[in-house]
């Protein structure tokens, strides 16, 4: 029999952006994400975009499981594909969904006929199918509320598609629809979840991971490039940055207050973040912030690193709690990477008593103490630009 992947696109209040764009890169990021797979033909009609394997060795169930995770869906299910003719329809739905109507108590049958020619309409369609199926399976009870399964039947222009309950996307929006953003990752457990928050959202990802070896290890770099790998099944791949940060962190301890270690060091995180973003094209920097997580995130201090900032700061986590923080990175898989034990640069020199109310004159003459301008520089010229993708992590 054959069988198609039916993918129902998302945001259907589409305010201000073009939805043949919003299609079209929907379509582009399944193509991608599918084409290890083998080849697809993809059609569009009807907020359906049909996905048609073309050799009969493709992994459906691995292409299910890929679908999944692709954001600007808000469905998708397998689908028999018969000819447009009621005993072909009857024939198909048995073969096709009998051993799920097996499994279940209660149904009701769903259709739609978008060829107004052929000769049922949709309340008679559902009649005939559902008539023939509780022949068979005379256990069943048809429920229009609350059915356990949902037998849809769609009469195509060429063809009628057969399938039974719709898996649930991804939602959002298709990455790649709302410009691209500059992540700031560290190993923790915050800014992978901000990196797919956005993601959630249309935003493409670059990032950029700052690290001081030797007082962190290679290993810390390691988990930086698993966690990425995780949030890249979302967001597609990821091009990393990876910024030598030890000269400039030295030069903090060596010249300014202990009480503003922090503070400063995150300034300079964002001036070389928007020179990398810059660099990328990116529109916006992306952290795990979470207003009065650590004295570094008080409202003063997030309001001081804004300013060291030469593009709006987006920090999808700020008002969430840690717990529901974690409840998201269970999700996408990141929590178990995160919580390994790798010290991350901001862990090294951190003062005991730490300055939690800041102002940016304050920060300005802290910052005057030292000519940064060559440090920063090359932080930035040497960074090391790696692509991770989804298969760096397995
Ligand atoms: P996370 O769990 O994301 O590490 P956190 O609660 O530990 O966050 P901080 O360590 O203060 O908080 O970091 C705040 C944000 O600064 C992080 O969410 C991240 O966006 C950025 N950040 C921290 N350390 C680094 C790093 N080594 N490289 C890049 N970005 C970093
Ligand atoms: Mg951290």
């Amino acid at each position: 029999m054959k069988e198609v992947i039916l993918i129902k696109d998302g945001e259907l209040a589409l305010k201000g952006l073009n939805r043949s764009t919003f299609e079209d890169i929907l379509v582009k990021n399944i193509k991608r994400r599918l084409s290890r797979l083998g080849k697809f033909a993809f059609t569009k009609a009807q907020s359906t975009i049909t996905a048609e394997p073309l050799d009969d060795t493709i992994d459906l169930s691995e292409a299910m499981r890929q679908i999944g995770s692709i954001f600007g869906i808000v469905g998708y299910s397998r689908a028999a594909v018969c000819e447009k003719d009621l005993n072909e329809i009857l024939r198909t739905a048995e073969s096709y969904l009998g051993d799920a109507l097996n499994r279940v108590a209660t149904f009701k049958v769903e259709a739609k006929r978008s060829d107004k020619k052929f000769p049922y309409n949709s309340p008679a369609i559902c009649r005939e199918v559902g008539g023939y199926l509780l022949a068979r399976h005379p256990h069943l009870k048809v429920d229009v509320h609350t059915p356990q399964l949902i037998v849809n039947i769609e009469v195509r222009d060429q063809y009628t598609f057969i399938h039974g309950n719709q898996q649930r996307g991804a939602g959002g929006m298709p990455v790649g629809t709302n410009g691209k953003g500059m992540l700031l990752i560290s190993g923790g457990i915050d800014s992978p979840v901000a990196g797919w928050m956005m993601a959630k959202r249309g935003i493409e990802l670059s990032a950029v991971h700052f690290a001081s070896p030797p007082y962190t290890s290679k290993r810390a770099e390691m988990k930086v490039h698993e966690l990425l790998a995780k949030v890249a099944v979302y967001s597609g791949r990821i091009k990393l940055y990876t910024v030598c940060f030890t000269d400039i962190q030295e030069a903090i301890r060596d010249h300014c207050p202990e009480e503003m270690f922090t503070l400063v060091m995150r300034r300079h995180m964002m001036r070389i973040a928007s020179a990398l973003a810059e660099k990328e094209n990116a529109q916006a920097l992306i952290t795990g912030e979470s207003v009065g997580q650590v004295a570094s995130q008080t409202i003063y201090a997030l309001g001081c690193t804004d300013q060291a900032a030469a593009l709006p700061v987006f920090r999808p986590c700020i008002g969430l709690d840690k717990t529901e923080i974690i409840e998201l990175s269970r999700k996408i898989d990141t929590f178990d990477i995160s919580i390994q034990p790798y010290e991350d640069c901001c862990t090294i020199f951190t003062p005991k008593h730490p300055k939690t109310r800041p102002t940016p004159a304050l920060l300005d003459a802290t910052e005057a103490l030292y000519d940064w301008t060559d440090l920063l520089q090359t932080a930035i010229d040497t960074a090391k630009i790696e692509t991770i993708t989804q298969e760096e992590g397995l």
